[in-house]
């Protein structure tokens, strides 16, 4: 029988914590669903649609991966796609409170069906976080180190309409 398992989160964009996890996840499972959360668009700079393919630019090729979106409970996603483990990163201690709630929640509204599994973020990754990587991209700093440079020039681009530099 295969190993599933799922991967859930913004990846508003996918950085390289994020390839990191789904790396490491990928020597445990053999499948795993990357799954983007459809939230309000207001506060994402990326689509749903915008998010997937530049996830599927790192990992179209790649049988082991699907690369979804979901809205609503995870667990109900993960009920509907036949799914019991989801994966989730760790960073800094400020990570930890959150996580351990959202793990706890998602454990007893499944009926204990889904359970988590963390793993921790790598000493380079620490601290990076989607939203250090928009505030970089808008202040047209460097971004090389911290994404894959498959979506290095869809950030590029999407700060420049941050910006107002382009429609
Ligand atoms: P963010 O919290 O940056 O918006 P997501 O919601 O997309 O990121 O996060 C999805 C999962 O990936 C979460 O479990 C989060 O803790 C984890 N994650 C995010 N960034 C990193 C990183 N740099 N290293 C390890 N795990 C990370």
């Amino acid at each position: 029988m295969s190993r599933n398992a799922i991967y859930p989160g913004s990846f508003d964009p996918i950085s390289n914590g994020h390839i990191d996890i789904i790396n490491r996840a990928l020597n445990i499972f053999d499948n795993l669903v990357i799954a983007v959360l459809n939230n309000s668009e207001k506060k994402s700079w990326f689509s749903v649609e915008e998010r997937i393919n530049m996830i599927k630019s790192i990992y179209g090729n790649n049988k082991n991966v699907q690369v979804k979106s979901f809205d609503g409970l995870l667990v109900s996603f993960m009920e509907k796609e036949n799914l019991n483990i989801a994966i989730r990163g760790l960073r800094a201690v400020s990570d930890y409170e959150y996580e351990l709630q959202l793990s706890l929640f998602n454990n007893q509204l499944s009926n204990g069906k889904c359970e988590t599994i963390f793993l921790p973020a790598s000493r380079e990754n620490l601290y990076l976080s989607s939203t250090v990587i928009k505030e970089i991209a808008i202040n047209k700093g460097k971004l090389e180190e911290y994404v894959d440079k498959l979506v290095l020039n869809k950030i590029e681009e999407k700060a420049k309409i941050k910006r107002g530099e382009k429609l």
